[in-house]
């Protein structure tokens, strides 16, 4: 298999990563597209694979090495091929399977709605995955933030994100609710405007594996399962039975359900299961804020999944700590959680955190643990000693303001 590429040519010195079956297989010198964005997109990656490479070479001895391949979307997209998405991206992205993406700029009129939805959905990458952690000496509105350690899997391809909607007052929502009064039995008011809310067996069993899966390979004690069953039957309720049903058929060795924890083992969590839970999604607001340390795997449809990240971010210190990553059975994407910040565009100013740490979800994913844990524990000492960038430094007594480069320094020599 090869990949015909129009304006660019991959690197000459790396090698593809490829699968053994679901297994992924990484070269010691893995070929990986990197998108640097729109905004801040060029600082904060200049920063974020100074501090890669830095923990990769150290950690190896030299032995292992990321071999970068630019491609482009976004505003440099448009000034080397005209357009914001190029079929070079989505080829090289496909073709090398890891790829790591900084904030583009949300095109405004034209064809695409977001550019990463449009990836997301060329792509299908059906798991928007987004770890929440917490680093000692980031400002937190909670009493212990330490007690957060949840990794969210959203569904990242339906609900009500499909996109099917009628605007109230128009002809076609009028038919809409027409047929729903007329045939369906229904009794919509006439000046409503509508949406459609899919859930399907599909979109919810794949999410839901792939969240069992890490689970599984990281080692993690529960699998939470987060919907409104309670009121949406057919969709969020059909999300939470689906989920179960994934278990028990397809990792019924090693999972169990919470009633099973109860009855068969007395609540004490048995060596090498996982146990799957569900709550209510209000519930689940409240819970992670009572019962934090409770939760590792969370697995939601879009919507809730939306809601959850940010409230789980907020408790550690908000979205400029926040990694995440859109991966599919293949596919994976790695990328900063906030925007492209424009009013900070080229300053050297802004935290670069965010995407460091998506770089670290990759090396997790490559398997390069050691590398991974460097960066980590880089940051932690490096927050320790309150050497940050402005964001952070605005909210803490004591601290030292650094540049985004600075602060990238400030990591490796803490290395
Ligand atoms: P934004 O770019 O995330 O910025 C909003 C504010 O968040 C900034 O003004 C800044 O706050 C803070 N912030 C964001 N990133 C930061 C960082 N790395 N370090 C420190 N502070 C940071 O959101 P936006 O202004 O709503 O969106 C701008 C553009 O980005 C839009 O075109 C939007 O569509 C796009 N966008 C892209 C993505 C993506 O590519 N994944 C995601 C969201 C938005 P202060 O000024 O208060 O310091």
């Amino acid at each position: 298999m090869t990949v015909s590429l129009d304006k660019i040519t991959p690197p000459t010195d790396g090698v593809r990563i490829t699968f053994d079956g679901d297994r992924l297989v990484v070269p010691d010198n893995p070929i990986i597209p990197v998108i640097e964005g729109d905004g801040i997109g060029p600082d904060i990656m200049k920063a974020t694979r100074r501090v890669l490479d830095a923990a990769v070479e150290k950690s190896y001895g030299g032995k292992k090495r990321i071999v970068w391949f630019d491609v482009y979307a976004g505003d440099s997209a448009l000034e080397k091929y005209g357009e914001v998405l190029p079929k070079d991206t989505i080829e090289a992205i496909s073709y090398y399977y890891v790829a790591l993406k900084g904030p583009l700029t949300t095109p405004v009129g034209g064809g695409i709605r977001s550019l990463n939805v449009a990836m997301r959905q060329i792509m299908n990458l059906y798991s928007c995955v987004r770890p929440v952690r917490y680093f000692r000496g980031v400002p937190s509105p909670v009493k212990a933030p330490e007690k957060m350690n949840i990794v969210i899997y959203r569904e990242n391809t339906e609900d009500v994100y499909a996109g099917i909607e009628w605007q109230q007052g128009t002809e076609d929502v009028k038919k809409v609710i027409n047929f729903l009064n007329n045939e369906m039995g229904k009794n919509i008011r006439m000046d409503s405007g509508i949406g459609i809310k899919p859930i399907s067996i599909h979109a919810t069993k794949q999410l839901v594996r792939a969240a069992i899966k890490y689970a599984i390979k990281r080692h993690k004690t529960s699998v939470t399962l987060v919907h409104k069953g309670n009121i949406m039957k057919f969709t969020e309720g059909a999300f939470k039975d689906w989920g179960y049903e994934v278990a028990r058929q397809e990792f019924g060795d090693v999972t169990i359900t919470e009633d099973e924890l109860w009855e068969k083992y007395d609540g004490k969590q048995p060596e090498g299961k996982i146990v799957m839970k569900d709550r209510i999604a209000d519930s689940m607001l409240q819970q992670i804020l009572t019962r934090t340390d409770e939760y590792e795997v969370v697995a939601l449809p879009n919507l809730n999944g939306d809601y959850l990240s940010d409230a789980c971010a907020a408790q550690v210190g908000g979205l400029g700590m926040a990694p995440g990553a859109n991966i599919g059975d293949k596919i994976a994407l790695f990328e900063a959680t906030h925007g492209t910040a424009p009013k900070y565009a080229n300053k050297d100013m802004v935290n670069p955190t965010s995407v460091i740490l998506s770089g670290v979800m990759m090396l997790e994913h490559l398997e390069w643990e050691k590398a991974a844990q460097m960066v980590y524990t880089a940051i932690e000492k490096t927050i320790d000693q309150k050497r940050v960038t402005y964001d952070l430094h605005r909210l803490m007594d004591g601290a030292t303001k650094l540049k985004t480069s600075e602060y990238g320094s400030a990591l490796i020599e803490n290395m």
